[in-house]
């Protein structure tokens, strides 16, 4: 729209002269606001005129109102088709976590998307936001990751362990084969129990509990945070340590701490954030070789018998009753360009029980396979 001056033009076609412009004429319809006139007709082609009119040109109007009207359907359009692509991944995953349960129906399973804070598939989720259990060596990887990145641990640091070890009346022995003094990454690898009782034996009071806290299993209050993806959650129990060996314990997922599979999700989402807003720390350098080693031919090897290569750790722990072992898996999947969490917990089982179901869900999952 511009402001000009018309004074004369040619005739009713051709191109017509009007100040110190030319237009095509079939090309232009212009409406022309003159003080003078008084009015706003419409009007195609030449006039002769001679005032300073304002000067739509509607044909411009017309393409500029098609280019939005393009651009909405567009919109609407790309919006529909993610929502489609949205629903699909959505029915995929769900899918993936049923036929699973099929075969194991008393597992609890989650699965979460790392990009958004959405849920994608569980399996009874009102009892995964509800069961509280010793979360076992799944600790391990958050423990770990914290203190590397606060420079409190050197991941090079090797420890030997003889597979036995007691803590408190706890028999914790390592399931791993004899081998040399392991590096924190092998430590992870082959879940040495050993390995992480002499971390948790460094920790100074409230450390431990300074070191869960961001991951979201623990609110700033020391008490328990909701995930928010569930209705009616139970919070995260979490004793201070007041003893060395009540650091050894509640470290290694034993006693002092019990959270629930949604938790646990919501943990290892925030470990999968962090460890790629941080991709060159030595900190998810050691976690992520460590878990990737762990669910290829570790503890949590089942994990990877679906076809895609995972980050995983396992665990292990007896309920209350200590009659009887419950065992988790936690990963992240694919490993190398992660986008779930997935969480296992079986009320009655091992971890590598869990990290097996893990693998059942993952050869069905809607994720590329090598
Ligand atoms: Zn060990």
């Amino acid at each position: 729209m511009k402001y000009i001056s018309i004074h004369d033009g040619p005739g009713a076609s051709g191109a017509q002269r009007i100040g110190c412009e030319t237009f095509p004429d079939a090309a232009t319809t212009m409406i022309l606001r003159a003080a003078g006139c008084g009015d706003a007709r419409p009007r195609t082609g030449f006039e002769n005129c001679s005032f300073r009119a304002w000067i739509v040109d509607t044909s411009g109007v017309r393409g500029i109102i098609r280019l939005i009207v393009l651009a909405v359907i567009f919109a609407a359009v790309r919006s529909g088709t993610q929502a489609a692509v949205c629903q699909t991944r959505v029915r995929a995953w769900q899918g993936a976590v049923e036929l699973a349960a099929r075969e194991t129906p008393q597992a609890r399973i989650i699965v979460l998307d790392i990009a958004s804070d959405r849920l994608l598939a569980a399996t009874d989720l009102k009892d995964a936001a509800r069961t509280l259990a010793a979360p076992g060596s799944t600790l391990k990887p958050l423990v770990l990751y914290g203190l590397v990145s606060a420079g409190r641990w050197n991941p090079a640091s090797r420890v030997a362990c003889n597979r036995q070890l007691a803590v408190a009346g706890h028999r914790l022995t390592c399931t791993h084969p004899l081998a040399p003094p392991f590096n924190a990454r092998e430590a992870l690898t082959w879940s040495c129990n050993s390995y992480f009782a002499a971390v948790a034996r460094t920790l100074r009071p409230e450390e431990l509990e300074q070191l869960l806290r961001p991951t979201g299993l623990l609110e700033s209050t020391g008490l328990v945070g909701l995930t928010g993806l569930a209705h009616d959650e139970a919070v995260a129990e979490f004793r201070e340590p007041e003893t060395v060996d009540a650091e050894q314990l509640a470290l290694l997922g034993v006693e002092g701490v019990r959270v629930t599979p949604l938790e646990l999700g919501v943990a290892y989402r925030w470990l999968a954030r962090e460890m790629a807003a941080h991709p060159d720390s030595d900190a998810t350098q050691v976690v992520r070789a460590g878990l990737e080693d762990s669910a290829s031919f570790g503890m949590a090897g089942q994990a990877s018998l679906g076809g895609v290569a995972v980050m995983g750790k396992t665990g292990t722990a007896a309920g209350i009753a200590l009659s009887q072992s419950h065992g988790w898996f936690a990963g992240i999947a694919p490993a190398e360009k992660p986008k779930v969490v997935i969480v296992v917990y079986l009320p009655a089982g091992r971890g590598a029980d869990a990290a097996h179901v893990a693998g059942e869900i993952l050869a069905d999952a809607p994720l590329e396979k090598p």
